[in-house]
This record gives C-alpha cells, sequence and structure tokens, in this order.
C-alpha cells in the first residue's frame, strides 16, 4: 500500500575488479543498488576463453566443481543449462618415478572409496597400500587448524601425501600440502572424521548420485562471464582503480568516482595497495600470500602424438623434480576443444619461468616424448593471483573483516572460498552485506 513517503533512493556501490567476484557481486545487486564496475582489463578476470584456429583455449580455469552447488546454480540461472559439460573422460595420471600411473578409480582426493582398483595400482607400494587401509581402523586425532598434509600424513600414511595428496593439491591449491589450512580448504575432511572417526568409513555412507565432481562449458568458461555481463546492470568504467578514500571516493587512473558503500573485489596483493587509508586493514590483507601462476597452451597434429591422450591429464609429485606442476590433456578432458585431428594440451605453472612455452615444450618432450613442432601455443601469465589458504587462513580473514570498515566489504578468492563456486557463494553473501540484509 502506498503510504505517501517516497521510496529510497538506492545505494550506489561501486564494484572494484570486474573478476567473476566482482561481476557475481554486481549481478547479485540487480534491483538493490545502482552499480557501478572499474576494470582496466577485459571483465572476467582469470576466467579468459580464446578461439584460434578451432581451438578453445582456456587461459586460467577450465571447469569448476560440482561439490560446491553455486556454480552449477548460477550457469542454470543464467540459461546456460544445456550448456554444462562433464569431463568426457575420468583417468588422471601421477608421474612417479618418471612414469605415468593412472590414480587408482574411486579415489576421491586421498580417500580411496574402491578396494579393488587401489590394491592392483602400480602408484603406491603394498607398504604404502596396507598403510592408507589402516585409516579404517584408526582413532579420531588432530584438533585446532591443521595442514592437509599432517592431516592426510596421520589418517593414510607418507606415501599417500608424497603420491597423492601432494600433487593434486598443489594443482588445485598451487601450495605443498604441509602449508594448506585443512579448515580453509576441505572442512568436509575434518567434519567427516568428527563425525565418524574414519573418512573410508564416512566415504562409503555418502550416496552415489553420478553427478560429476567438475563441469565446464560447452563454449568454455568464459561462456559465463558472457552471461553475466548480459543480464547485469551496471556501469562499467574501463579504468585502473588507484585508491580508495574513506566515505567513499574512489579514485581512478583518470578521474574518481562517489560511492555510498565499495566492494573491493581485486586479488589481494592489488587490494593491500588499494586500502592504504585504513593502514591495519592493509597490514592484514598482506598477510594472505598469494603466487603467480602460468599457463602454456599447445596445439599438436594428433597423429603427432607418441602416446594416446586416454585421462584428463597427469600431475607431478614435487620428488619427481619436474619445472611444471600438472598437464591437462584439453582435448580429452573436454569435448569441442580442439578441431578434428588435433589434440590441445595445457601446462600449468607456479611461478613463472623466463620461457614459459620453451620450458613446457622441453617437460612434454621428456615426460610425453612430443618432438612435434606445436601448431599452436598461448601462454597466459597470472601475477598474484592464486590466494594460499595456509594453516590459520581462517583467522587471518576474520582479521581482515574485523578491521574493515562499515561500508566497504572485500570479496573474491582471497579470502572466504577459492575457486570459481567459491568466489559465486561469496558475491551472494557480499551483496547481502552491502544492501544490510547479512
Ligand atoms: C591458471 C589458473 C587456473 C585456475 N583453474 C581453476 C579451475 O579450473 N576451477 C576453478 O574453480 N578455479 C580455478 N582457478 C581459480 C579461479 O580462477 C579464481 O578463484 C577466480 O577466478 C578468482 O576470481 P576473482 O574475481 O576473485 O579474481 P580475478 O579473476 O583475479 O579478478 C580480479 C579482477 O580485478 C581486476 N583488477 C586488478 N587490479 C585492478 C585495479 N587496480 N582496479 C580495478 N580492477 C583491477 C583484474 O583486472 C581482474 O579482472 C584458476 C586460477 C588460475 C590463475
Amino acid at each position: 500500500m502506498y503510504n505517501g513517503s517516497r521510496p529510497e533512493p538506492m545505494k550506489h556501490v561501486v564494484v572494484v575488479g570486474g573478476g567473476i567476484a566482482g561481476l557475481a557481486t554486481a549481478y547479485a545487486l540487480r534491483g538493490k543498488a545502482r552499480v557501478t564496475i572499474v576494470e582496466p582489463d577485459v571483465p572476467g578476470g582469470t576466467i579468459r576463453t580464446i578461439r584460434e584456429d578451432g581451438f578453445l583455449v582456456e587461459g586460467g580455469p577450465d571447469s569448476f566443481i560440482t561439490a560446491k552447488p553455486e556454480g552449477t546454480a548460477l550457469c542454470r540461472e543464467l540459461g546456460l543449462g544445456d550448456q554444462l559439460i562433464p569431463p568426457s573422460v575420468r583417468k588422471v595420471y601421477v608421474l612417479s618415478r618418471g612414469k605415468l600411473h593412472p590414480l587408482p578409480e574411486g579415489m576421491f582426493l586421498t580417500v580411496p572409496t574402491k578396494i579393488w582398483p587401489m590394491l592392483t595400482s602400480g602408484l603406491i607400494s603394498w607398504t604404502g597400500k596396507m598403510r592408507m587401509g589402516m585409516e579404517f581402523f584408526l582413532p579420531r586425532g588432530g584438533g585446532g587448524d591443521e595442514s592437509i598434509g599432517a592431516f592426510v600424513r596421520r589418517r593414510f600414511g607418507d606415501e599417500a601425501v608424497a603420491k597423492i595428496a601432494e600433487p593434486l593439491m598443489g594443482g588445485i591449491f598451487v601450495a605443498e600440502a604441509d602449508r594448506l589450512s585443512l579448515r580453509a580448504t576441505f572442512p568436509r575432511f575434518a567434519e567427516m572424521e568428527e563425525k565418524h572417526r574414519s573418512l573410508i568409513r564416512a566415504m562409503r555412507k555418502i550416496p552415489v548420485t553420478g553427478q560429476s565432481p567438475l563441469l565446464s562449458l560447452r563454449g568454455g568458461m568464459g561462456a559465463l562471464v558472457e552471461a553475466l555481463l548480459a543480464r547485469i546492470d551496471a556501469a562499467i568504467v574501463r579504468a585502473e582503480a588507484k585508491k580508495i578514500e574513506p566515505g567513499y571516493r574512489v579514485v581512478l587512473s583518470d578521474g574518481a568516482v562517489e560511492a555510498d558503500a565499495v566492494v573491493v573485489a581485486t586479488p589481494p596483493p592489488v587490494t593491500v595497495d588499494l586500502v592504504r587509508a585504513w593502514p591495519e586493514l592493509a597490514a592484514a590483507i598482506a598477510r594472505v600470500p598469494c603466487e603467480t601462476t602460468a599457463t602454456v597452451s599447445l596445439g599438436y597434429r594428433a597423429a603427432d602424438m607418441p602416446r594416446p591422450l586416454d585421462a584428463s591429464g597427469f600431475v607431478i609429485p614435487k620428488a619427481e623434480k619436474r619445472r611444471i606442476l600438472a598437464c591437462t590433456w584439453c582435448s580429452s578432458k573436454f569435448e569441442g576443444r580442439a578441431p578434428d585431428g588435433s589434440a590441445l594440451l595445457r601446462c600449468f605453472f607456479v611461478g613463472s619461468p623466463p620461457d614459459p612455452a620453451g620450458v613446457a615444450r622441453e617437460e612434454l618432450r621428456e615426460i610425453l616424448g612430443i618432438v612435434a613442432e606445436p601448431v599452436l601455443t598461448k601462454t597466459y601469465l597470472w601475477p598474484g593471483a592464486n590466494p594460499i589458504y595456509e594453516v590459520g587462513h581462517q583467522d587471518r580473514v576474520a582479521e581482515i573483516e574485523a578491521r574493515t570498515p562499515v561500508g566497504m566489504v572485500l570479496t573474491g578468492s582471497g579470502y572466504r572460498g577459492i575457486g570459481i563456486p567459491g568466489c559465486i557463494a561469496d558475491a551472494k553473501r557480499t551483496a547481502d552485506r552491502i544492501v544490510g540484509n547479512g
């Protein structure tokens, strides 16, 4: 009923950073606030899909996990439901003593859920297998924020850390398992131990849904960015934010924008500099370490591949002392990534060697025996774009939140959710907080 008073004007919210975190926040603010996004580059941040000569290359993320439902839910909401595709293959190899061994089927991260593939696997020694099996009988332990390495070692033994946890986690969280916080990365594992004592036991109680653990989009992850851009109701200012002043005023490379509230969705190393007007906040954000990563995508003629690319790729334990961390066989992992008669592989680096493409080719020659010239080479460098959730991460985030002024919210992969679904989930919470519902 009309009560004679005028509707309150909508808040003007400036979102600094147009990666998935900033775009998903702007999307969640539709109809609730007037939004301006400040982004100097192409929107999408590390989500970067290009098409060239029939290849579909992902410079950053190539998929997202379904265990956190927000990625799938947003794609469906944006009308991309029929574009969602599961990996075409489930097999993953682990490089061990220079040879590729399949990760035993039914392995959920480090937890074996099927006995036979585990017993017949050439990846783990018999002593290692017996030690892993003992997990079923072990009492609860740990407590507090443990590292993933300490947790897996305590439950499954050293070999499970070295050959499974370390290379798998390294590929996802770009840091050694002994640095990573279990509670910030896999809180479910800690909960399983608390509730069921044994993780093997807990996993056997989870109903098999047939849902793929990973999904991508037929047109690549860039399709999500395009769909968001088509649906958000925001002005996009193509400029670099230089600093944020109390009140709020976002100073740009060219001019400034006034805001009632500000969402800072830039990577932590950039945010530290933007919020220097609040030195304690800047110091707290600086305590979240961030790694630089790089990807090199190489397209080949399929006939030049010395072996069948019959898996989604391989991961590499530290003990192998290789210069790449993992290699995705993109054209086997998802449909439509390479033209007929071609193959697409992508090497993943932590840090950035002087000649990433040259190093990637040398590594593929030594590991897979690929000597042919690639028909396509694409290199992407992501400086400081990968936050590391070290042990104690949640305390660091609590401190950041305590020092963030009213009317400002920090979001993105640096704080409460690594990866695309984590960023999307946090964007929703961020929008609620900004308009005062959360
Ligand atoms: C190589 C690689 C592979 C990955 N693979 C996966 C995967 O398979 N699945 C998955 O879920 N996740 C993956 N991730 C992680 C995922 O990409 C990130 O968690 C997520 O995209 C982070 O989004 P974001 O918006 O927080 O940050 P970003 O994507 O980094 O976006 C930040 C934005 O801020 C902008 N910006 C920077 N400085 C300024 C400034 N001064 N003013 C204004 N704007 C600024 C940038 O241009 C950028 O657009 C991967 C990451 C990398 C680097």
